[in-house]
């Protein structure tokens, strides 16, 4: 292993990423270094990349970004068990302190101290990674490498359609990106009766159809009112909030049944209104959603893509490494699911 590597690296605190030699991590106690072999692109990332008011706060330029990647483990730190060198893995992008009440208590997806791989410290946009041992998730062979790299987002998705019961409800999702498109068909897949999905963009509108998307609705021809209309619905059991959109927040309230329940996943502008009528006059519960459960939601992930989940149809690009300025353009114009880079010369 060479002392150096190549990294996506946010150099200067401007637009862009840049490709650099930096120097290869090695794991400390109760990590690993992992050979990576696949990292996809986040919206986070493309964040970064853009420079936007959230990465000027959160960044340090320097930083190796990235964390939604697979790989080989190439090295155990001192003190690891359990995994052995060549093991396949992906890891949970966020690290937990362990001290917290919510930590004490099991139940670290709500962490009060969470650090992010690829934000907080150097990611996977990396020939080498390093991460604790504790956050890895082996990959069973049957899994394609090109998949288990975006089992992050997968995991958003998951841990925010299955926080409740699917089956024969009618489930309205607000946002057709990876994420919404891949909710889309996990909503399906455990029973879902109808699941309408929306955006703005009929590329990625055809994805979560594809994906299992009963109905699509492009917000800026047709409206949701229409379609519930059209199916003689009274309104949806279930809403999923994946766009970030405050008209589309806002419109999802108005479309919910009584006593619906709403899982908030899309990072709403500050200062969003919504009609609180809406929420206390129909008994909405509405539910904030961060990351996944750790490791329940991967443990379900996991059955789902071996008992049949279609999660290849949620991936449009796959690319060598050596065309993310391609990679990060698509996720720019918006004409893509999710898209994968590959650093083995292998796809
Ligand atoms: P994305 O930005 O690719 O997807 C958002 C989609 O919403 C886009 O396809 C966009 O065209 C669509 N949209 C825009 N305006 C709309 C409107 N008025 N109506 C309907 N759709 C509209 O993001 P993603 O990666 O799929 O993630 C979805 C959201 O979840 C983002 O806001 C992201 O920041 C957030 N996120 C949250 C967490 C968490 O832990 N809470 C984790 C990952 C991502
Ligand atoms: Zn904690």
């Amino acid at each position: 292993m060479s002392q150096t590597m190549r990294a996506l690296v946010k150099r200067e605190a401007a637009e862009g990423i840049w490709m650099e030699e930096v120097p290869t991590p090695s794991p400390g106690t109760n990590e690993v270094l992992i050979k990576v072999e696949k990292t996809a692109i986040c919206g986070t990332d493309l964040h970064i990349y853009l420079w936007d008011e959230w990465s000027q706060r959160n960044i340090e330029p320097g930083r190796v970004i990235g964390h939604e990647f697979v790989g080989c483990i190439e090295q155990l730190g001192d003190g690891v068990t359990g995994y052995e060198v060549g093991d396949r893995v992906s890891a949970e992008g966020h690290i937990v302190c362990g001290h917290c009440r919510n930590c004490r208590a099991g139940q670290p997806h709500v962490c009060a101290n969470t650090i992010g791989i690829g934000v907080n410290r150097d990611g996977a946009f990396a020939e080498y990674v390093v991460t604790p041992a504790s956050n890895l998730w082996p990959i069973p062979d049957e899994i394609a490498p090109e998949l288990a790299a975006f089992f992050d987002p997968f995991g958003n998705a998951a841990h925010c359609a299955l926080q409740f019961d699917l089956v024969g409800e009618d489930v309205l999702i607000t946002g057709a990106g990876p994420i919404g498109i891949i909710a889309a068909g996990i909503c399906r897949h455990v029973g879902a009766r109808h699941v309408i999905i929306t955006d703005v963009n009929d590329y990625r509108l055809n994805l979560a159809r594809n994906m299992g998307a009963t109905r699509t609705i492009n917000v800026k021809r047709d409206s949701i009112a229409h379609v519930v209309e059209e199916l003689g619905l009274d309104g949806f059991d279930i809403g999923l909030e994946m766009s970030g959109n405050a008209t589309a927040f806002n419109d999802l309230l108005h479309h919910m049944y009584h006593g619906g329940k709403v899982a908030l996943l899309g990072l709403l502008p500050d200062g969003t209104g919504c009609d609180w009528e809406q929420i206390i006059f129909k008994g909405l519960e509405l539910h904030g959603i961060y990351g996944r459960r750790m490791y329940e939601t991967w443990y379900k992930m996991t059955q789902m893509v071996l008992t049949g989940f279609p999660l290849r149809r949620a991936l449009t690009h796959h690319i060598p490494i050596e065309n993310y300025e391609h990679g990060f353009e698509l996720m720019k114009d918006g004409e893509c699911g999710k898209v994968v880079c590959d650093w083995t010369g292998v796809i």
